[in-house]
């Protein structure tokens, strides 16, 4: 039996490794739809490739060879097996809601939506007897490692440190866009990438694991190994540590929760010998020069709606330093700001955590005209 699948994001760059796995698996999967935004070109040639049913886009009179269907639509048809969200940003929160809610399992590489709502999303998967499986390559680490959750002690997540590792504050001050966009090792959308080189994307995964294991903050920990070979690891109560290893390619990641529980060698990444690794580093994160580290922890142990906070500063100074509006340390500085000045709102609800979302973006853009 074939597994029944949808991609929101099919444009994006997880989207496109995702059919690449898709194309060497063709045997095991079916496509019920594909989503994307503003690239209805790519949309368009990915419909008459892998024939989906059904198709979203901004413009919806520009999609050809598919019916068109809302996200909310795409997300309630329970021909789906398994539904991959890997659009960028706030705007996969409901469709996953929608996805728990009709009995579909996810394979989740948004990591925002349960940095704003993890408390309600996680809960609900239980509910609904969903599996999510984790995408990011750090919590499909971990995912590959646990075989009892209530035997862990400790996650350890690993991040490569990006491209401003050996620089100084000072050269990370004057950094331009160009700099902050050139990650030595993972080729990825340009948000993360921005998030990669403050180690904010390495506090918002700090969020994402406490929420997918259900594991405190004290008990998860960072490393950072500027290889990218360890992906992750776990350390268990009696002190062995398990890691998962390999080299950096999102198509490990992709394919395994695609398929889980199974795996088949698809589109085998490239292995490597233990023999030719010269060496492997690792080293405690420079907690001043990465603050951004320390703000996603503060946050995540304030919890309610101050990760929220977090996630809506730290998108709209991102998307205003890739518009040269702000500097790469405004970013850290709004996050810090927006988050002194946010009263929490506990246990929100999902509409007051977009009001929340939609507050923090525009007094952000409000400090933004400050800053210039
Ligand atoms: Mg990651």
């Amino acid at each position: 039996m074939k597994r029944k699948i949808s991609i929101l994001g099919a444009t994006g760059s997880i989207g496109r490794q995702a059919l690449e796995v898709i194309e060497k698996l063709y045997d095991k999967f079916e496509i019920i739809a594909l989503t994307g935004g503003s690239n209805t070109e790519l949309l368009n040639e990915q419909i008459s490739k892998f024939k989906p049913k059904y198709a979203y886009a901004n413009k919806p009179e520009d999609i050809a060879g598919a019916e068109y269907a809302t996200l909310d639509e795409i997300c309630s048809n329970k021909e789906n097996d398994i539904i991959l969200v890997a659009v960028s940003g706030k705007i996969g929160l409901k469709p996953t809601i929608t996805a728990i809610k009709n009995g579909i399992d996810i394979a989740l590489a948004n990591k925002e939506t349960l940095v704003m709502a993890g408390d309600i999303v996680m809960p609900l998967a239980k509910e609904y007897g969903v599996k999510i499986i984790p995408v990011d390559s750090e919590h499909c680490a971990i995912h590959q490692c646990i075989k009892n959750i209530s035997q862990v002690d400790k996650l350890i997540i690993t991040a490569s440190g990006g491209p401003f590792l050996r620089k100084s504050i000072e050269d990370m001050k004057n950094a331009t866009v160009e700099q902050t966009l050139a990650h030595p090792r993972w080729h990825m959308g340009k948000k993360i990438t921005v998030d990669s080189a403050t180690l904010m994307n390495k506090g918002l995964e700090v969020i994402e694991a406490h929420h997918l294991f259900n594991m405190n903050y004290d008990r998860i920990e960072v490393v950072v190994h500027p290889q990218s070979i360890v992906h992750s690891a776990i350390e268990y109560v009696d002190g062995s540590i398990i890691a998962q290893l390999g080299l950096p390619s999102m198509h490990i990641p992709i394919q395994y929760a695609i398929t889980y529980p199974e795996r088949y060698e698809g589109i085998k990444s490239k292995s490597f010998s233990f023999s030719q690794i010269a060496r492997l580093d690792f080293e405690e994160p420079d907690w001043d020069k990465f603050k951004a580290l320390k703000l996603a922890y503060d946050a995540g142990r304030t919890g309610g709606s101050a990760t929220v906070c977090l996630n809506a500063a730290n998108e709209e100074a991102v998307f205003a330093f890739l518009q040269g509006k702000i500097k790469l340390f405004d970013i850290i500085n709004t996050v810090e700001t927006m988050m002194e000045r946010h009263n929490i709102v506990k246990n929100p609800s999902i509409d007051e955590i977009f009001d929340v979302d939609n507050e923090i973006r525009a007094k952000s853009r409000e400090l933004f005209l400050q800053l210039r």
